[in-house]
């Protein structure tokens, strides 16, 4: 994070990234004082990285069902952490309407896979 670290030039107070736009700027809550960021500056790429991040460990918390049981034993095919959680589901295909599949969602990546029983 301290890679992302601007102080302000006029107070020299922290500055925080802000998205405007398409764009972003670095803001200075203190006093207003707006700072460009170039588009293909290291920095910036990192910046959002790690929002992108954040934001990820959100979605993966939102599509998991009250009923998820955590599995810490169980390996993420994509990412190959530990950590899965999972939950039973009827299968919605018309066919095996009876089905009951169980769905995995990996909590460091938000992979998702099901296996039928
Ligand atoms: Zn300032
Ligand atoms: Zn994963």
């Amino acid at each position: 994070m301290a890679m992302t670290m601007r102080f302000c030039p006029k107070c020299g107070n922290l500055m925080v990234l802000r998205t405007v736009g398409n764009s972003y700027i670095f803001y200075c809550m203190r006093c207003g004082y707006r700072m460009e960021v170039s588009k293909d500056s290291v920095m910036l790429k990192r910046s959002i990285s790690f929002e992108k991040h954040l934001e990820k460990r959100e979605e993966v918390a939102v599509g998991i069902p009250p009923g998820a049981i955590f599995a810490e034993s169980i390996v993420c095919p994509r990412c190959r952490k530990n950590g899965v959680y999972y939950w039973r589901k009827q299968a919605s295909s018309a066919e095996s309407s009876d089905t009951i599949a169980k769905v995995y969602k990996c909590a460091s990546c938000g992979y998702m896979w099901t296996e039928l029983e």
